[in-house]
């Protein structure tokens, strides 16, 4: 018997990443799992692979029907999807800025718009944000990717408010630098990967990165009815940099 048993989870850009790692650990514990990307996912007994784009409202609202058609339901959504930016507020012009926080801040409303509804006929309906600590942390040439995760985090909190009389749990991960093909991208961009990796280790407070399953622990958590007197929350999975 897995805690998720019988239960129904979305989480969008599954294909990678914490993403996927989200969805192995969900689906192991009993969970019926749709991963929406933009990357192809293979179905599996009890997992589905949805290819939609956040971005666009039409491919969202026609993924969650797709998902409660085959599952017959749903109970928790995990928005994860996002992109990275980098630069300060002058280096990103504003095409830029409306395409990050299109991802990674309206990405997490047109999903969450779609499954309310979905989501108020559960009786262990939660939803879990990823954020960042790049949220609170004010990390230096991160100006657009910080501003969409404290959104991410502001609206955490709003919707906590607003859906928790309903029965629906909004909460918030909040990952430091965590060991996704996303660091691995940017790593080789560097002219010595390796130098540059063991430089990032050394910057966390417990000398490597997170992994995708310690922030998968957290979500499955949130996501859990361990956590029915949670809501509005966000857990630093972070080796404790915002902490210590
Ligand atoms: P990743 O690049 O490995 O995976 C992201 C996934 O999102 C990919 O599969 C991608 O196809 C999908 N995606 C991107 N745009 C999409 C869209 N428009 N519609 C649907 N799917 C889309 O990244 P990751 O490192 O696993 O990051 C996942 C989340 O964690 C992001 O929200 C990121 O901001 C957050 N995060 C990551 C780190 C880190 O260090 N890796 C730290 C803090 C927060």
């Amino acid at each position: 018997m897995g805690e998720f048993d019988g239960l129904v989870a979305v989480v969008t850009g599954g294909a990678s990443g914490i993403g996927a790692a989200v969805v192995a650990a969900l689906h192991e514990r009993g969970a019926r799992v749709a991963a929406l990307d933009l990357q192809a996912v293979d179905d599996g007994d009890g997992l589905l692979g949805v290819r939609a784009d956040v971005t666009d409202d039409a491919s969202v609202r026609q993924a969650i029907a797709a998902v409660v058609d085959r599952f017959g339901g749903l109970d928790i959504v995990v928005n994860n999807a996002g992109i990275g930016a980098q630069g300060t507020v002058e280096d990103n012009d504003d095409a830029e800025w409306q395409r990050v926080l299109d991802v990674n801040l309206l990405g997490m409303m047109r999903v969450s718009r779609a499954a309310l509804p979905h989501l108020r006929r559960s009786r262990a309906a939660a939803i879990v944000n990823i954020g960042s600590i790049a949220a609170t942390a004010g990390l230096p040439q991160r100006a657009l990717y910080s501003a969409s995760k404290g959104g991410v985090a502001a609206l955490t909190r709003a919707m906590a408010a607003d859906h928790l009389a309903e029965g629906i749990r909004v909460n918030c991960v909040h990952p430091g630098t965590a060991d996704t093909p996303w660091i691995g991208r940017l790593l080789q961009r560097a002219a010595d990967p390796d130098a540059e990796r063991a430089a990032l280790e050394a910057r966390q407070p417990h000398g490597r990165l997170v992994s995708p399953q310690e922030i998968a622990h957290a979500v499955l958590y949130l996501a859990s009815p361990l956590a029915t007197s949670t809501a509005g929350a966000g857990i630093a999975v972070d080796g404790g940099m915002q902490e210590l």
